[in-house]
């Protein structure tokens, strides 16, 4: 499709973009990208994602903290820390024998998808 060829220089780039920050929003991506390709549209950063997501390149994470939808380079099932002040999500896991314990206090209920810890990191606490 003529279309994916002309956008194929940008989605190396949005691979690129998006695996050096780990996680990140089609916003951030585009403002990331715009200082080498001023031209970059929204609609093509969205529809770069939007295939990385349906080709299993990227995964959603949890939504930002103003709602927006987050990629995730990291396509491995795991958890992440969120810092409500910030809004940094770090990559974590939670290990079983604590999901087994959350699971129990929850009339055990079992915890079979990603877990969203939220707190304050380091740098907001200083
Ligand atoms: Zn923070
Ligand atoms: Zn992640």
């Amino acid at each position: 499709m003529a279309t994916t060829r002309r956008h194929s220089k940008y989605t190396e780039a949005v691979k690129y973009s998006l695996a050096r920050a780990g996680h990140a929003t089609n916003a951030q991506l585009a403002d990331d990208l715009r200082r080498n390709y001023p031209h970059l549209s929204d609609t093509t950063v969205h529809r770069i994602t939007q295939r990385l997501i349906e080709d299993g390149l990227a995964q959603y994470a949890p939504h930002a903290v103003d709602g927006a939808m987050v990629f995730d380079a990291n396509t491995t099932a795991h958890d992440h820390f969120e810092c409500a002040k910030c809004g940094m999500l770090r990559d974590i896991v939670v290990p079983d024998p604590v999901r087994d314990a959350l699971g129990a206090s929850i009339n055990d209920c079992t915890l079979d998808g990603p877990l969203k810890i939220i707190g304050t990191c380091r740098d907001c606490m200083s």
